[in-house]
């Protein structure tokens, strides 16, 4: 079987096929460092790392994460907090990587900054203007849409509309409404370089393209990103990098995660309900945020909420319940691989939520299984599932312990509801109502359902 990706450009899931043979190429949009990521921004950054895993099993992949360290928000923070821009790039850039590996997020292979890569996007957008895809207006230099046919293929608009329906107020320099700007000028006290056109600064778009041609080359294997990129943002690198290069195809998968809620609402500032990573690793533990994270097909929305949250927790709870107690030793650790279930599902296009079935079907063998050798061989294959999946990477027995103080251990829990049934199944409900009491007063709220029942942490 073959790696199978949603590509939002065909619009379906294909078979994927690297360029070159045996490796592949990758590159994900990163944070604009001015400020801590919220909980939506972890979300490619999870999901991308799990497919970068994925591939890792198969190719050699060469993983590229930007951090947009130039940028108008920057320079608006710099302002507002009267501190340097550098400072306020650096700290941001260690605390994203922090925050990041504390979800088990892998370091890329190489994370470009913006800022060192002024000298490629000059020289693209030279030859953009040299080829006939860029014109010099009042300081600016602006990509020319008309003059790229291919213009709205990625993200299937077509410019005829675009230009009918906009309604933006139209700087005089441009020669049509949706060209984008390459470089623009830069006062004194904002971020400059030299260039052919005056002191300036590069639109946002040319980093992303200078980067991805510097780092992986002028075809990149997977480009990624959140949907919210795929217009203008992506559709703008794909038509630098393509008028630059030629011709020659930039991505050949777009690859795109949806977006999260908190609560049903999007996550605004005037809303108030922005969810910080940094915040929410003081209390959350970062593979219950993973697990969270990866919970729902990437492609889908994904609402967050207590019950999101505790839904990971307990399913983490099962996982490491089945291995809690299971010496295995370093040598079959080693030599163990993931089940082969989880690796298919993952495999078609990142099925998390098939891939997580398939695994808690494992934790149920090895609950079952009695004796040791095939518990072992069970546990192992656990570990590996784990290692590949970013889960089970702690011990089990802090795992239980790690339960907030006071609050009852999960194994605790499944244990008083299975004498809770029993007892109603013998009908001594006085027994099984004495039990419901006793883990509602722990602040355990259970539910019975038609798959037997379920608890959570009220
Ligand atoms: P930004 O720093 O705003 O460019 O965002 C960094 C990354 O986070 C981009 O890939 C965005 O698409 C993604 N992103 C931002 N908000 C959300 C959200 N609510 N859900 C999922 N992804 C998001
Ligand atoms: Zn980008």
């Amino acid at each position: 079987m073959t790696i199978r990706l949603h590509d939002t450009r065909m619009g379906r899931k294909v078979a994927f096929e690297p360029l070159v043979d045996g490796n592949v190429t990758m590159y994900l949009c990163g944070p604009t460092v001015y400020n801590y990521a919220h909980i939506g921004n972890a979300r490619p950054a999870v999901v991308f790392d799990l497919l970068a895993r994925v591939l890792r099993r198969r190719y050699t992949l060469k993983f590229a994460r930007n951090f947009t360290d130039v940028d108008d928000k920057i320079n608006a923070a710099s302002v507002e907090s009267g501190k340097p821009i550098g400072e306020i790039t650096e700290k941001f850039m260690r605390i994203y990587n922090e925050d990041m590996a504390a979800l088990g997020v892998l370091p890329p292979d190489v994370e470009p900054r913006a800022t060192e890569h002024i000298a490629e996007m000059i020289a693209m957008i030279e030859a953009l203007i040299e080829k006939g895809f860029a014109y010099e207006a009042d300081g600016h230099v602006l990509f020319d849409v008309a003059a790229y046919d291919n213009y709205g293929s990625l993200s299937k608009r077509s410019l005829r509309e675009m230009i009918a329906g906009a309604r933006v107020e139209v700087a005089d320099y441009k020669r049509n409404s949706h060209d984008f700007v390459l470089w623009k000028p830069s006062t004194p006290e904002l971020p400059g370089w030299e260039s052919p056109w005056g002191r300036g600064r590069p639109g946002w778009h040319i980093e992303c393209s200078a980067m991805a041609e510097k780092h992986l080359g002028t075809t990149i294997d997977i480009h990624a990103g959140g949907q919210d990129l795929i217009f203008p943002h992506h559709e703008n690198e794909l038509a630098q990098s393509c008028c630059a290069h030629d011709g020659q195809d930039f991505a050949r998968y777009w690859v795109h995660n949806g977006f999260l809620s908190i609560d049903h609402e999007k996550m605004s500032k005037s809303l108030g309900n922005v969810l910080l990573v940094h915040n929410l690793i003081d209390s959350i533990p970062g593979e219950v945020i993973r697990l969270a994270l990866l919970s729902a097909h990437y492609r889908q929305p994904l609402d967050w909420s207590d019950e999101t949250v505790e839904s990971a927790r307990r399913m983490l709870d099962r996982l490491y319940g089945a291995v809690r107690g299971i010496e295995v030793p370093e040598a079959s650790r080693a030599a163990a691989v993931p089940l082969q279930s989880v690796v298919d599902a993952l495999e078609d296009d990142l099925n998390t939520p098939k891939a997580m079935a398939e695994f808690f079907g494992l934790a149920r063998e090895l609950n079952k299984a009695t004796r040791p050798m095939e518990r072992e061989t069970l546990a192992a294959t656990m570990y590996a599932t784990g290692d590949l999946l970013g889960l089970l990477q702690g011990d089990p027995d802090e795992w239980f312990a790690g339960a907030a103080d006071g609050e009852l251990p999960a194994e605790a829990i499944n244990e008083m509801i299975g004498k809770r049934n029993a007892a109603r199944a013998a009908k001594d409900f006085a027994a099984a109502d004495a039990l419901r009491d006793k883990l509602a007063e722990a602040g355990i709220q259970i539910e019975d359902g038609p798959d037997g029942t379920t608890w959570r942490r009220a």
